[in-house]
């Protein structure tokens, strides 16, 4: 059962150069927005000596405040490591992750308490918040609005779909206030056009409510979709091995040429990585 974290963000960015503006409230011109997530020279090894694992690898990385950021990576790579460290759930072994605001997290399995209603489950994240009972109908029917679910309030998790029960992790996530999401394949088990539609929403909601979004991925062209940024990173131990500004303008087509173009790009730095650490192993 995945752990629902109340207060998981480590420890904040207090520069005070780089104060963050009061949130919704657009900065004024030439303000600079502190970062929403600072991680410098993080390396993770599992296990001692004779079994270590060195999952990263000195990955260091600045994701903007409202930025949307995808980390790409073949699988092994170390990419939920990374998140799970930007979440507080595990420790850098060496390095630091500093993370502003809350975070929200969503993992691949929507991780619903099966015996609660959908209304339950976005509650629950409510109610571990601490948010006064007579709020929280009123919290509960707006995020079930957000995420297209409201005439589905009083099934549970078995009787969705997929990409229902997605919806509703999203809205839990949601429920935590958060101001960085923090999202591992969230839609890697769906069909395409469940997930298309899903970007859809992805998108709105980020820009309605100026999120903060890391979103991993090892699908190139869902990451050029969404991102404003594509990090690539390197076989295990993952570090940082290639950026890629996405310009194209939103919203964006997951078939568009653009899109198309873009992911081939990607694509082939990525092939040349995986080739590179078989030629190391052998
Ligand atoms: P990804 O999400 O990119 O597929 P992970 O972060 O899950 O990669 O894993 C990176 C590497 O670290 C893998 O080799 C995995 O087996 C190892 N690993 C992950 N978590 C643990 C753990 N708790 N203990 C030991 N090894 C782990
Ligand atoms: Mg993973």
């Amino acid at each position: 059962m995945t752990e629902l974290p109340i207060d998981a963000a480590p420890t904040a960015v207090d520069d005070p150069q780089l104060s963050n503006a009061t949130p919704g409230v657009p900065p004024a011109p030439g303000v600079a927005l502190a970062p929403a997530v600072v991680l410098t020279d993080v390396s993770k090894v599992y296990g001692d000596a004779s079994n270590a694992v060195h999952a990263l690898d000195e990955v260091t990385l600045t994701v903007g405040t409202g930025e949307f950021v995808c980390l790409l990576g073949a699988s092994g790579c170390g990419k939920s490591t990374l998140l799970n460290i930007l979440a507080g759930l595990d420790r850098p072994s060496r390095g630091t992750s500093e993370v502003s605001g809350r975070t929200g997290l969503m993992f691949q399995e929507s991780a619903l308490f099966p015996w609660l209603t959908v209304t339950g489950n976005v509650d629950l994240a409510l109610k571990l918040r601490k948010v006064p009972k007579d709020e929280r109908r009123a919290r509960v029917a707006e995020l079930l609005e957000l995420v297209n679910l409201t005439e589905f309030a009083k099934k549970r998790p078995h009787e969705l779909s997929g990409g229902m029960r997605q919806r509703v992790a999203l809205a839990r996530a949601l429920a935590q206030d958060a101001d960085v999401l923090l999202m591992d394949e969230p839609f890697g088990a769906l069909d395409a056009m469940t997930r298309d539609l899903l970007h859809d929403e992805l998108e709105r909601l980020w820009s309605e409510r100026s999120l903060t979004v890391v979103f991993v991925t090892h699908n190139v062209r869902e990451a050029v979709r969404l991102g404003d940024r594509v990090v690539l990173l390197s076989s295990r131990p993952g570090h940082v091995i290639a950026e890629f500004p996405v310009n194209e303008e939103r919203p964006r087509r997951i078939d568009s040429p653009a899109v198309a173009t873009q992911a081939a790009e990607i694509t082939d730095r990525l092939k040349e990585e995986v080739r590179r650490h078989a030629d190391d192993r052998a």
